[in-house]
Order: C-alpha cells, then sequence, then structure tokens
C-alpha cells in the first residue's frame, strides 16, 4: 500500500483490526527534528502495531533514524543512529486502568498524524549533548582553534542561503 506518509490513520479502526503499518519518511520531512541536525539527510523508520489495550486504541511506535548531528566539541558532523520504542495509548490523560508504562496520546484518533508522533518519539531520542565517542575523529584541526567562529559553525544551515543565491 503506497498512501502518502502525511495521510491521517484511522486508529481506532487500526487497532480493532490489530493492523501493523509500517511508514519511512524523509529526515527532511520533519522541521522540529531538522532544527537540531547537521545535515537534512537520511531516512526514518516507523513500525506501528496497533491494538486495542482494554476500552482504548493503542500503538507500540517503534521508530529508528540515522542521523547527523553537530559535535558539541570539535563541531564537526557526527552521525548516530537514533532509535525508540513507545507504548502509546489515545485515552484522556489520568484515565483510569492505562496500561502500565503507557502514554497517552490526545486529539482525534480518528484522524492520528503518524509523522507528528513519529517526530516527537525522534526529538525524546536525540542526544542531549551530541558528541563524538571514544575512538572517533574528533579534534580540530590543528591551527584553526584561535579564530574559530563558534556562533557561526553552530549553525549547520548558515552556508544554505549563498548556495540558493547560485
Ligand atoms: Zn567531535
Amino acid at each position: 500500500m503506497s498512501t502518502p506518509p502525511e495521510r491521517p490513520l484511522d486508529a481506532v479502526g487500526l487497532a480493532r483490526s490489530g493492523t501493523q503499518v509500517e511508514r519511512d519518511f524523509p529526515v527532511a520531512h520533519f522541521a522540529r527534528l531538522l532544527d537540531r541536525l547537521a545535515e537534512p539527510s537520511g531516512q526514518v523508520q516507523a513500525i506501528a502495531a496497533f491494538r486495542q489495550a482494554g476500552e482504548w486504541p493503542a500503538v507500540r511506535l517503534a521508530v529508528t533514524a540515522v542521523v547527523v548531528l553537530t559535535c558539541q566539541r570539535c563541531l564537526g558532523p557526527v552521525r548516530r543512529t537514533l532509535a525508540s520504542e513507545a507504548e502509546l495509548v489515545f485515552a484522556d490523560e489520568g484515565a483510569q486502568g492505562l496500561p502500565e508504562g503507557s502514554e497517552t496520546v490526545s486529539g482525534d484518533p480518528h484522524r492520528l498524524d503518524l509523522a507528528a508522533l513519529v517526530e516527537d518519539e525522534l526529538l525524546l531520542a536525540l542526544p542531549i549533548i551530541p558528541q563524538h565517542d571514544a575512538g572517533e575523529a574528533c579534534a580540530l584541526p590543528a591551527g584553526e582553534g584561535d579564530n574559530l567562529d563558534t556562533a557561526e559553525m553552530r549553525r549547520p544551515f548558515a552556508g544554505l542561503k549563498d548556495l540558493l543565491k547560485h
């Protein structure tokens, strides 16, 4: 089934039928995530396994993505795999008898914006301070440490405006 990934899903119907939905999104699709990345490259894989949790529709959402972040030590690109898995229930916050360890999702479950949920999960999975691990190249190039404009370096798209002029 190749429906546009932006199309809203009916979580109520999908939960009743116990359907698993798999979607790929380009990383560039997620504006809030892009703000935190060094490059707008990569793909996001999402697997949403819908089920009924008591009286509520629920979904186990697994997302993975390989993204390029900015190392906060050397300001170079650092590739990281983001992965998260969440148990989400479409119910009012504070509803009684929710499955243990689940989070509630508000909004109309008949018109679920899966992409927005996926982006929320990816944002939560981001490392707070991305940096190279021991064993990865992490160092300022020799002699360039003195007059480095760090404010400029922290804006990954600073050069984009110039590129677009041509
Ligand atoms: Zn580094």
